[in-house]
């Protein structure tokens, strides 16, 4: 085996094409029967809501998956992909939503990593630093090869990931939500990376879900709905609206809140963090003296890389992690007590694992949408629970938020992601609380459900509730938002009102890069 293969300069892979792809999964058809053809020299953008095949069709060109049915062909030819290494040897590379990097090795060593060799790892090491170097100059990739993985920021580590399929020659390169974790900055130097393997006649398959980026980079764009193509288009003649149509299957209308003059709507100060310190899962400092004010009729957006310190920023304020310093006021009276007793005081609390802490998916419905107040009446009758009235609430709140579900008496479990993010949402808001803490309230929603959502949000704002909107998307911050708070590294970098927070701005805070305290 060659432990080198020589870098090929001009690209072999002229045209890639999937003919009648089929995949099927126990009770889902993640591919039916899908066609794509890609070719040299041009990015191809693949668009589709969560769940609808993506990365299914991805793993499948890289030799994760077998089809049921269907052919992949390369150059015209027809050919099998049993494994990665197969791909690899084909010239496809990927890079995962997860990066699958050594924290404790270098770069250079992840990137050797897998290259079988008969000469001594030292030799090599020398060898892939240089060729590390090079390729890193030639697309303006700043990575220091001798730099251990886990000191590198999200951002850096993809990068790394970049190189590591382009040393083994990849041509063809797919990349999956690759923007989901970096910074609006390094999403920049993504894109200028991408053009410039486009000129170098690459093929890159780029996925996402975000209609902005999908239009700003790509050529071309497939459009993946339920398992099947809806098909494929130029991009230039299509806008946003559009292609959020190709993907959802009808009109979709995004709500966005009258933010432009923030101080108009916002009343007095309904929650209050003085000098909030608090430990991570792993007893290492997460929060570094914390303050904020949210205000009635307030939406306060949190922005942030993720793993910054905003789970634990929504944790503490829903009682359900310590603080090692600092208070918390509920319209000007310090908040204690353990989350029920919070929530009982005006605090509601959507959970960022929503599957995991935000609802009982054995239950039915209607039981998790009392599940707050299932002690108080009308629902309890001595210690058991009054059906009916659960039912009756069950199906108001059913009704009030367009809950897609057979029943009030279907198991959660049941039900769409975007669903049961309603459950939880009709629960925390039908409380009318006095402050909503909002953690990543659409992640793994799909955009009908992200809309009806953010009209929620809205709406309780409008009734003067104050609401920290913790999200990692911030075009859903920037609709949203009244003011902006930046979160680095467990401090508070900045808070901006709406009309000066760009994404520029935003980034470069979000990166630790500026740190602005107003
Ligand atoms: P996308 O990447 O577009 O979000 P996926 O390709 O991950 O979608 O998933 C498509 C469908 O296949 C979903 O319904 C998903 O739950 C299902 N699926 C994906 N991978 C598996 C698997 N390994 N086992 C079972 N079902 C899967
Ligand atoms: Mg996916």
């Amino acid at each position: 085996m060659q432990a080198f293969p020589p870098r090929r300069t001009t690209s072999t892979i002229t045209s890639l094409e999937l003919r009648g792809i089929t995949k099927r999964f126990p009770g889902v058809i993640a591919n039916d029967t899908v066609n794509l053809s890609v070719h040299g020299g041009e990015i191809h953008a693949l668009l589709g809501e969560n769940g609808a095949g993506k990365s299914t069709l991805m793993k499948i060109l890289y030799g994760l998956y077998q089809p049921d049915a269907g052919e992949v062909r390369i150059n015209d030819q027809p050919v099998t992909i049993s494994s990665p290494q197969d791909a690899i040897a084909r010239g496809i590379g990927m890079i995962h939503q997860h990066f699958m990097l050594v924290p404790s090795l270098t770069v250079a060593e992840n990137i050797a990593l897998g290259l079988r060799s008969s000469r001594g790892l030292r030799l090599d090491l020398d060898r892939v630093s240089a060729e590390v170097q090079r390729l890193a100059e030639l697309y303006g990739l700043r990575v220091d090869p001798k730099a251990s993985i886990w000191q590198l920021s999200v951002g850096e580590q993809q990068r790394v990931e970049i190189l590591k399929a382009l040393y083994r020659g990849a041509e063809l390169l797919v990349l999956d939500e690759p923007t989901a974790v970096i910074t609006p900055q390094e999403v920049d130097d993504l894109f200028a990376m991408l053009r410039q393997m486009r000129t170098e006649g690459r093929a890159l398959i780029f996925i996402s879900h975000k209609l902005r980026e999908v239009i700003a980079l790509s050529d071309r764009v497939s459009v993946l709905r339920d398992g099947r193509l809806v098909g494929t288009f130029a991009t230039a003649g299509k806008s946003r609206s559009d292609l959020a149509r190709l993907m959802v299957g009808r009109e979709v209308v995004a709500a966005r809140a009258d933010n432009s003059h923030p101080t108009e709507h916002a009343g007095s100060v309904a929650l209050e963090l003085h000098g909030i310190s608090a430990q991570s899962d792993r007893n290492t400092p997460a929060l570094h003296g914390v303050t904020l004010q949210v205000r009635a009729g307030e939406i306060l957006g949190l922005a942030g890389v993720s793993g910054n310190g905003q789970r634990e920023l929504a944790e503490v304020i829903a009682g359900l992690r310590p603080t090692s310093a600092g208070t918390i006021k509920l319209a000007g009276k310090e908040l204690m007590g353990n989350p029920a007793e919070r929530a009982n005081a005006g605090i509601s609390y959507i959970p960022e694992e929503r599957m995991r802490d935000g609802a009982v998916l054995e239950f039915s419905v209607a039981e998790n949408l009392i599940l707050r107040n299932h002690t108080e009446a009308p629902f309890a009758r001595g210690p058991l629970l009054d059906r009916s009235a659960v039912d009756q609430a069950g199906r108001d709140l059913i009704q009030r938020f367009n809950i897609k579900t057979p029943g009030p008496h279907t198991p959660l479990k049941s039900l769409s992601g975007g669903n049961i993010q309603k459950v939880i949402m009709a629960r925390e808001l039908s409380r009318e609380p006095a402050v909503l803490v909002a953690a990543q309230p659409t992640r793994g929603v799909d955009i009908g459900a992200t809309a009806a959502i953010h009209q929620l949000l809205i709406e309780l704002r409008q009734r003067g509730g104050a609401i920290l909107l913790i999200s990692e998307d911030l075009d859903e911050i920037l609709a949203l938002a009244d003011r902006i708070a930046v979160i680095h590294a467990g401090n508070i970098a900045a808070i901006l009102p709406h009309a000066e927070a760009t994404p520029e701005r935003l980034g470069l805070l979000m990166a630790g890069v500026a740190s602005e305290v107003t």
